[in-house]
């Protein structure tokens, strides 16, 4: 828990997030016009996405699926009779006059999501709810310079909201339930969690009390498009009510935007009540009624989830939980480690996932789809290191090349002549020569510096560029200054 400092003492910040996720699904919630990103604008809406008089919505099998899916990835309850209801305002993107959206009976219902924190520990953010409704349109105000022109592509369009309960305490965890639902959401396929594209956005509620006192009034900050402003808001907007109370104000409930540039939040309105939207079960469309066989047949075909995997990896193959935490933290990374553990070493195999192609994907702006080390390449690298035909040091100068130029191991290590020398009587050589050039550091070393074995063994491999068994040197390097002396342990 991180506290923060005002002028009266500390405060503590208490977070909940309302995230709006955009179905995977080709087609809309209740018409079949296309979802798909980028269209030309108004191509892609159907006669009841426009809003004209007598079309009736009829429910995307596709999209109910979506939603039951992500609630059983949530561990949340999922409700076999839920309701759509008419939330009615009036946007001139909104061609309805109302918002088809759940209410009081919610398809989804309480669940949960772990997060891992920067020291190690874990904590539960629940789930109150997850409900499907529909997005809007996008007003454009700068086609023209006295108009507003409307696209509607986007309006019908499934959402799903995804609400927490005010469960997080500081910015930093508001950011890692973000990050982890995201990655949930992508392992399950239901929201591409392109935040940049607006798939996934979120309102940030925050308040702020004194440590362990009832919460306080919040302020909504709204559709925030990426974690690093999630965080940013979070902290600006804790930091704003805690200096309005020690001036002997008091927060006033509102809805805020936060301005990207000077990283600030300011009014955006004050928050309507409830009441004010009206709610009432649309006539259109039925309840919604699932039985528990299309239930089981979806939970029968998820995936395994980021908990599940970094549980597995730790105990089943021995990774540390922060290794664990890192590779399970997006899908593709997963698999990639895994198709490299595969059969090997897989601490040998984290390692270099982590340590060294990670790095370099880093170093090079790369997502790991585009990485131009394949998982077998990579694997087959492990292997020469595990059979002893590189040095681990070798493996650097030899996954540097891979990177470069996208060939693999075998090839690189032949053509370079890089393979290890574990041959006995080339490594002897080498010791004599290095023995015979430091007769005064082999008296030193037999009169009982032992610590010099760690610069003959420099030496040595200094001599054959890296290519010497180092297990070889060490052995025989001992065995010749030894030989003679009595051990002096
Ligand atoms: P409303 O029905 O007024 O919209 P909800 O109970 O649905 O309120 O909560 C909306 C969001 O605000 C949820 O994400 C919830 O976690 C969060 N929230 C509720 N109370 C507080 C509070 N005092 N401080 C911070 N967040 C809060
Ligand atoms: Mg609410």
């Amino acid at each position: 828990m991180s506290l923060i400092e005002g002028q009266s003492g500390a405060w503590e910040a208490v977070i909940g997030l309302e995230v709006h996720a955009q179905v995977t699904s080709e087609s809309k919630l209740f018409s079949g016009a296309s979802t798909a990103f980028g269209g030309e604008p108004n191509a892609q809406v159907s006669l009841v996405d426009a809003a004209m008089p007598g079309m009736l919505p009829v429910i995307n099998e596709r999209c109910v699926e979506q939603a039951v899916r992500t609630g059983l990835g949530l561990g949340a309850q999922i409700n076999l009779v839920s309701v759509f209801d008419r939330k009615n305002y009036f946007y001139p993107d909104l061609p309805q006059g109302y918002q088809i959206s759940q209410y009081s009976q919610p398809i989804v219902g309480s669940g949960a999501v772990e997060i891992a924190l920067e020291d190690g520990t874990t904590r539960t953010v629940r789930i109150a709810r997850l409900h499907l409704e529909q997005d809007a349109g996008k007003s454009l105000h700068d086609r023209d310079p006295r108009r507003t022109w409307v696209d509607l592509n986007r309006a019908g369009v499934a959402l799903m909201e995804i609400v927490s309960e005010p469960d997080m305490r500081s910015p930093e965890e508001a950011a890692a339930f973000m990050t982890r639902l995201r990655a949930i959401l992508r392992y399950l396929g239901t929201c591409d969690g392109n935040m940049e594209e607006g798939s996934l956005r979120a309102d940030v509620n925050v308040s702020v009390r004194r440590p362990g006192a009832a919460l306080g009034t919040r302020c909504e900050i709204k559709n925030l498009n990426s974690i690093r402003f999630i965080r940013e808001a979070a902290a600006h907007e804790a930091r704003r009510q805690v200096a309005v109370i020690e001036d002997g104000g008091a927060v006033e409930q509102e809805t805020r935007l936060f301005d990207t540039g000077s990283g600030t939040t300011r009014p955006m309105r004050s928050k309507e009540e409830e009441h004010d939207y009206r709610y009432f079960p649309d006539p259109d469309l039925l309840p919604l009624v699932l039985d528990e066989a299309f239930v089981d047949g979806i939970r029968a075909t998820l995936p395994e989830l980021p908990d599940a995997k970094k549980r597995r990896f730790v105990d089943a193959l021995g990774l540390s939980e922060e290794d664990a935490e890192v590779l399970v933290a997006d899908r593709d990374s997963a698999a990639y480690f895994e198709a490299v553990a595969e059969g090997r070493d897989a601490k040998l195999a984290a390692n270099w996932v982590i340590r060294d192609l990670f790095g370099a994907l880093n170093r090079s702006g790369l997502a790991i789809a585009d990485a131009p080390v394949s998982a077998s390449d990579l694997g087959a690298l492990v292997d020469l290191i595990r059979a002893g035909t590189i040095s681990g040091r070798i493996a650097r100068e030899v996954f540097e090349a891979m990177f470069e130029t996208g060939r693999d191991p075998g090839s690189i290590v032949a053509e370079r002549g890089l393979e290890q020398v574990s041959d006995t009587g080339a490594i002897e050589a080498i010791v004599d020569a290095v023995l015979a050039g430091h007769p005064d550091r082999v008296a030193e070393y037999r009169g009982g510096k032992t610590r010099l074995l760690g610069f003959f063994v420099g030496q040595a491999m200094k001599a054959s560029r890296g290519k010497a068994n180092p297990k070889t040197v060490n052995e025989l390097l001992r065995a010749k200054l030894d030989e003679g002396q009595g051990r002096d342990e």
